[in-house]
């Protein structure tokens, strides 16, 4: 059930906690001016040896510019207007398990994709969270340049913040375009990444069962 004084509280930890959140995620807000990647893109076209004037390429410089800032739109994303209104107060303290949340992120290193799913696992105390959610806090961390570690740990750390659980776990499962596409042409080749907060980083059990939980059903990209 919701209850104004969970979401009064979490509002309040949210504000406490802003300074730590905002200098771990710390980056120039975006300036939002249509139109200034554009002609970036019309340049990078034209050093690329293309013609930006052909057919093909006529409104590309904008696209881009549009599906840049979509792809990084989680610097923008307001993690209390995500949280809101969707903590509830519950007696269950089991696992909480959300698999197969499927990501798309850009790599900090040459801005190409990596893309793949997240499994998030939490312990209750006193309070859940709205099991939707949980992709939108991973869409806000994935929605930028990122590492797929920071990626993973950003997740867990948030939803450890919001909820104060007794712990949680995090796994991401990723195919990097920089490493298909080009230098090692891995082109198989997964990375996975996790993060382990409380009950899961200290408590060989429980992380035994969230492992064991993922590998119900068949999870792999
Ligand atoms: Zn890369």
């Amino acid at each position: 059930m919701k209850t104004n004084k969970a979401t009064a509280s979490v509002v309040k930890m949210m504000e406490t906690k802003r300074p730590a959140a905002s200098s771990r995620n710390s980056r120039p807000a975006p300036v939002e001016t249509e139109g200034d990647i554009a002609p970036m893109v019309h340049s990078i076209l034209e050093h690329l040896g293309e013609d930006p004037s052909r057919e093909g390429l006529l409104r590309t410089p904008e696209r881009a510019e549009k599906a840049l800032k979509f792809l990084t739109s989680g610097y923008t994303m307001d993690l209390n207007k995500i949280v809101n209104n969707a903590l509830f107060d519950v007696e269950y303290d089991e696992m909480v398990i959300v698999k197969d949340i499927e990501f798309f992120s850009m790599c900090e290193h040459h801005m190409l994709p990596f893309y793949g799913k997240a499994h998030v696992a939490y312990l209750p105390t006193k309070k859940i969270i709205g099991l939707s959610k949980i992709p939108r806090i991973v869409d806000m961390f994935a929605r930028r340049l990122q590492v797929q570690e920071r990626l993973t740990q950003q997740i867990a750390e948030t939803i450890n913040e919001v909820l104060q659980p007794r712990g949680v776990g995090v796994v991401l499962e990723a195919r990097h375009f920089c490493m298909m596409m080009r230098g090692v042409e891995k082109q198989h080749s997964g990375t996975v990444t996790s993060a382990m907060t409380g009950d899961f980083r200290e408590r060989k059990e429980t992380r035994a069962e969230f492992l064991s939980l993922l590998r119900m059903g068949d999870s792999r990209l």
